[in-house]
């Protein structure tokens, strides 16, 4: 992996049927430029997947999952396997957002089979981390995030591709925004920790800021010294926020 450029990843949730996001894709492909587009990378449900992927033919924008489970195959009802991401085209997955964790109850032991399960398929996983409310209010973010990155790192290959994300989980679709202060210091936390799991690659790993990511805030959260770019839900389903947050980031504030 070579040295992090900022990226925005727009993750569309349980949004958009398969008409809505060909329409989307179809926009974004008219008004990104290429080096633009390799950039920006979307997250469709799993069933608009297959439509996302055919409009995608011909650009370089590349999209990833939004779960994915760590088995191969088998009576897994409802679940989707890094096999079948991979012959779709994805490139990437989530793995650990905060509603999979709250909703969902899942926790770092199996989030870390997802993560070993989507490296070995050559798909790149984006472990999330995130403190709630109170873990903030505690004084425990420090404790929340490592230990989250450290379980769902621990059984992954540092040679292959993994990115992370800091996602406070009160910040997520509340408007809510971390300050620019909170932001650098759990960056920098997770930067050290990912440097205990692997000096080598640690400073190649994008970190990416998630929660509340709008046009109006881009351009400061984008400045923080280890913010390598975005996970954006909400402000992710229109094309003109999605890519005006891509341009607000390409020119950062100082802060
Ligand atoms: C998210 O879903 O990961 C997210 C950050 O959502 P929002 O941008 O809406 O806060």
């Amino acid at each position: 992996m070579s040295k992090p450029e900022f990226y925005c990843v727009g993750n569309w949730k349980m949004n958009k049927s398969p008409a809505q996001a060909a329409e989307f894709i179809s926009k974004l492909k008219e008004q990104a430029k290429p080096e633009e587009q390799s950039r920006l990378v979307v997250m469709p449900p799993a069933l608009v997947a297959f439509e996302v992927a055919q409009q995608l033919k011909g650009s370089s924008l590349r999209w990833g999952g939004q779960n994915s489970y760590f088995e191969a195959a088998g009576a897994f009802t409802g679940e989707n396997s890094p096999q079948i991401l991979k012959e779709m085209g994805a490139q990437f997955c989530l793995v650990g957002h905060s509603e999979r964790r709250q909703i969902f109850g899942e926790a770092d032991d199996l989030l870390a089979k997802k993560v070993q399960a989507l490296q070995g398929m050559g798909i790149t996983p984006i472990l999330c981390v995130g403190e709630t409310l109170d873990d903030r209010r505690w004084n425990r973010t420090q404790e929340v995030i490592v230990r989250q990155t450290r379980g769902g790192l621990q059984a992954a290959d540092p040679t292959k591709p993994m990115w992370l994300a800091y996602e406070p989980v009160w910040a997520i679709g509340t408007g809510e925004v971390a300050t620019p202060l909170q932001v650098e210091e759990a960056h920098s936390i997770l930067r050290k920790a990912l440097k205990e799991w692997s000096a080598q690659t640690a400073n190649e790993v994008p970190i990416l800021y998630g929660g509340s990511v709008k046009a109006d805030n881009a351009r400061s959260l984008a400045g923080i010294n280890n913010v390598n770019g975005f996970l954006i839900g909400g402000a992710s389903l229109k094309v003109d926020d999605f890519l005006s947050i891509y341009r607000l980031s390409a020119s950062p504030a100082a802060v």
